[in-house]
């Protein structure tokens, strides 16, 4: 896509593109003159100000067709140009896209930011969540049902969050393998024989880091609050490795005080009873297995190699053994899902009862295979995953489940969000504190990231990040004694001032 700005008041082009996006998910944004194509989405812009007034005008054209918006925005006391300029260039952009592509985002001109932040951000200030509610759809241009969905998950997040005390912290354990690829997959995971082979070397490390991370928390001053086993998928290690893993972990903490123990097991295929009891008498308080759909003709194009079969079995074992909290993750919009059949799996699923369910936007990255294979994957089944998405919230919401924790990612199909949804006691906690950043999370593992937050003096949130290298490989051959040194280093500066 091609952008031109044309004004006098500079608008930052990262969020130029985002609004690009919108309407023109996938695209890739040219900047030399040969890489244009042709017939090629094109933004023509400008942004000047006179007096109070800031204008913007859009044109936006695609293949022979344009529309052209113009907003005035007046800049009030504490908005300031810029963001009064972002929001003139939302809405200009907002219109001539709905006339152009004939869709209005359901989000409308809301990017860069978590809707379901804003409002916590709103309703911290002490508004009322009717007048929230209103800011949503008018500055944002929110659809109404999007701007309740949005109110709801804040006031749910909110509760959680209340109960969060600054002297905790939570830890994250990264197995970044799986038995096999999944199309539509970016993230960096193992899934070669040759590759899953590194797997005891890896636990054996992870171990080490996870001694480490026990003598970490205490030198910061924290106690352990919740733990979270993520992937990839963590129940591809055998009975055995998991038993080492989970072994390891209850030698350094007390996981009978965690307020929740997730492992997110992710696979069904690769759930057995044996793992699964190991899980339970370690103290695992929280399992997620995931379908994605119960469509086996869609799971076996998407390379998950699990059929629907497979996730009834798996989920039969966890309720058994007595995990308290199962969660379950469905994808909506997934190439060729019809929303009928999607439908379908939301209704199978809640039939199940699972105390958590998850349902995504299908969303493809530039590493994922599926999108090289399918350049054209977004423009298809638009309206099915609109369909789709509603259903599930409808459907949640009449069964008694309610939304507690929601992000959206670029490149999803429609814009849509990502929402998880509880019954009432069982929401998943760290999911919540990962999303705020407003808690200090140690991180094991490979492409697994610390995040030490704390408060000053004034209230202010100073948040610092620590990077594990991203790939196992490198992972294993990193020096742990200089990686033991500078996280210390980091502990003592950051919550310290040593
Ligand atoms: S299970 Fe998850 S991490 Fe593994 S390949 Fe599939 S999408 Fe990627």
């Amino acid at each position: 896509m091609k952008i031109n700005d044309n004004g006098k008041i500079r608008v930052n082009r990262y969020y130029v593109q985002s609004l690009c996006m919108l309407f023109f998910p996938g695209e890739k944004f040219s900047v030399k003159e040969e890489e244009i194509r042709e017939g090629e989405p094109t933004l023509d812009y400008s942004v000047t100000r006179e007096d109070d007034i800031v204008s913007v005008k859009v044109t936006l054209s695609l293949a022979g067709k344009s529309e052209t918006h113009i907003a005035e925005l007046e800049v009030k006391n504490g908005v300031g140009e810029e963001k009064t300029a972002k929001l003139a260039l939302g809405t200009a952009m907002y219109y001539a896209g709905e006339k152009l592509v004939g869709m209005a985002p359901a989000w409308g001109m809301l990017v860069g930011i978590r809707p379901a932040k804003l409002a916590l951000e709103m309703l911290a200030e002490g508004r009322t969540a009717l007048s929230v509610r209103r800011q949503l759809r008018r500055d944002y241009l929110v659809n109404p049902k999007k701007a309740t969905l949005c109110i709801d998950v804040a006031q749910n997040e909110r509760a959680i969050l209340e109960g969060i005390r600054e002297d905790t912290c939570s830890l994250y354990i990264s197995i970044p393998f799986c038995p096999s690829r999944c199309a539509y997959c970016s993230f960096v995971s193992y899934s070669t024989n040759r590759l899953l082979s590194m797997i005891p070397e890896y636990i054996d490390r992870l171990c080490r880091d996870i001694e480490r991370a026990a003598l970490q928390m205490k030198r910061a001053k924290k106690k352990l609050l919740t733990i979270y086993i993520g992937g990839g998928t963590p129940t591809v290690l055998t009975a055995a490795e998991l038993e080492k893993l989970l072994s390891c972990i209850s030698r350094n903490f007390n996981t009978k005080r965690l307020a929740e123990f997730t492992l997110e097991a992710g696979r069904p295929d690769t759930v057995d009873e044996e793992k699964l009891r190991i899980a339970k008498a370690y103290g695992v308080t929280r399992i997620s297995i995931n379908p994605q759909t119960l469509n086996n003709n869609i799971l076996e194009s998407i390379g998950r190699r699990h059929t629907a079969e497979d996730f009834y079995n798996a989920f039969d074992i966890a309720r058994n053994v007595g995990i308290k909290t199962i969660n379950c993750d469905l994808i909506a919009g997934l190439p060729g899902e019809s929303y009928p059949s999607f439908a379908k799996s939301v209704d199978a699923v809640i039939a199940c009862a699972p105390e958590n369910i998850t349902v995504h936007t299908f969303c493809v990255k530039k590493s994922a295979q599926i999108k090289l294979d399918d350049p054209g994957i977004f423009k298809r089944g638009v309206n099915d995953t609109v369909k789709s998405v509603d259903y599930s919230q409808l459907k949640m919401k009449n069964s008694g489940y309610k939304p507690y924790y929601m992000y959206r990612q670029k490149n999803a199909v429609g814009n849509l969000e990502n929402v998880s949804f509880t019954i009432d006691g069982h929401a998943g906690i760290y999911n919540v504190l990962i999303m705020e950043e407003n808690h200090t999370i140690f991180a094991v593992g490979a492409g697994a990231v610390a995040k030490l937050v704390r408060f000053d003096e004034n209230g202010e949130k100073k948040l610092e990040r620590i990077f594990e290298p991203k790939y196992p490989y490198e992972y294993m051959r990193e020096d742990e004694a200089e990686n033991e040194a500078r996280y210390n280093e980091a502990i003592d500066r950051f919550f310290f001032g040593k």
